[in-house]
Formats: structure tokens, C-alpha cells, sequence
């Protein structure tokens, strides 16, 4: 049966399960597994990256590298305990390309986000947050269906048509890319901001 007709899934472990078995892209031909997202179901926020990265993959688990420990320190600098945070990726399977031995990360296309939506969507029902983080715009995507320009929608509240509250901001693993100190301590600081201002709408 395709997976869009079939009924909703009852839990988050039967989802997680069930996407391991998903092949409604190519993505899932070169990943170790796919990753889905990690939480307490029932938690206050969202938060949406694009995919797992190399770690991830091998883990199984979302933001569990680098991009993860920036995450998780700017989630105690905006003041949202962890516990209340259920983490998660527009697209469940690691894209890369091989460089020698290197798996080098490739951004997903729409197509691969639009496929993978059927999860996200599994995991906003039976997780109901009050606020979703998009973090990119990979995620944004993901989550509205639709192309966005962050730098338009950053810092601003949006509301779902199910009344969930929207935020957009960067990806964390842009904040890593970022050679000058000065200019990666300001960027750290906006993006703790944009955290803030999440937090502040429940
Ligand atoms: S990336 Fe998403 S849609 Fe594609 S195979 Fe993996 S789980 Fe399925």
C-alpha cells in the first residue's frame, strides 16, 4: 500500500520504523539508515535541520555532530531546556557524494524534500509542538511546502494553517562555515536571538 493512503501511525516509534523502510526517494540507496526525529512526543518546540549529516548517518540519531553541540548550547543560551525539544530533519536519509573516502554532504532538492514531507507531517501530528524552528531553508521548505527566502522571513512569527507558531533561522552548520571570529561570535548571537524570540511565543 503507498504510504499516503495507508492510516496515520499511532506512535513514534512505529513511524521511526517505518521509514526505515521507505524508498519514495533515491536517498535511501546510499545511507547507512534513515534518521528520524528524537524527542519527547508531547514536546513545546520543533526543531526542523535539513538532514542527517555524516555522524547522524552512522548514529542514527539527528543532530548528534558538530552542528548538534552548537545546537544544543544555543538552545541553553536562548533558555529552552533541551527536554522540552523534539529534534528532526525535512529529509530522513543522508545525500552525499564520495570524495576519495570522504562522504561529503549535497544540499537535498525539492523533489527529495517534498517526497520526504509524509514524515515530518507523521511526526507534527503525534508530536503537536507549539512552536516549530525551521533552521534553514531546507527546513522551511519542508514544513511549508513552499520555496522561502530566510533572510525575508528570519525573526519573524508565522502561523501554520494547523496554528502552530513558525520561526525561521539559519542551520547551526552554517554558524561552523564561518572563518572570522568576530563575525561568527555575531552570527552565534542572532541566532541565540531567534531562539529567544521562539521561546518567548509560547
Ligand atoms: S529521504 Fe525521505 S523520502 Fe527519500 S527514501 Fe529517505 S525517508 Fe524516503
Amino acid at each position: 500500500m503507498d504510504e499516503d493512503s495507508r492510516a496515520p501511525f499511532t506512535s513514534l516509534r512505529r513511524l521511526a520504523t517505518a521509514e526505515q523502510a521507505c524508498a519514495r526517494c533515491t536517498l535511501y540507496r546510499d545511507a547507512t539508515q534513515a534518521v528520524p526525529g528524537e524527542g519527547p512526543s508531547g514536546a513545546t518546540f520543533m526543531l526542523i535541520g535539513e538532514q542527517p549529516g555524516d555522524k547522524e548517518d552512522l548514529a542514527g540519531k539527528p543532530f548528534v555532530g558538530p552542528a548538534g553541540r552548537i545546537l544544543d548550547q544555543a538552545l541553553h543560551d536562548a533558555g529552552i531546556a533541551r527536554g522540552d525539544v523534539f529534534v528532526t530533519n525535512a529529509v530522513k536519509h543522508f545525500k552525499h557524494e564520495m570524495r576519495g573516502k570522504r562522504r561529503l554532504h549535497k544540499r537535498p532538492n525539492t523533489y527529495e524534500i517534498d517526497r520526504c514531507r509524509i514524515w515530518l507531517d507523521g511526526e507534527r501530528k503525534l508530536v503537536k509542538p507549539a512552536v516549530i524552528i525551521a533552521l534553514g531553508v531546507t527546513a522551511a521548505r519542508g514544513v511549508t511546502g513552499k520555496a522561502v527566502i530566510i533572510t525575508k522571513i528570519r525573526g519573524k512569527t508565522l502561523s501554520l494553517a494547523d496554528s502552530t507558531k513558525l520561526f525561521v533561522t539559519v542551520h547551526p552548520s552554517s554558524l561552523l562555515r564561518i572563518e572570522d571570529e568576530d563575525e561568527k561570535h555575531n552570527a552565534y548571537r542572532q541566532f541565540v536571538a531567534d531562539l529567544k524570540k521562539a521561546a518567548a511565543a509560547v
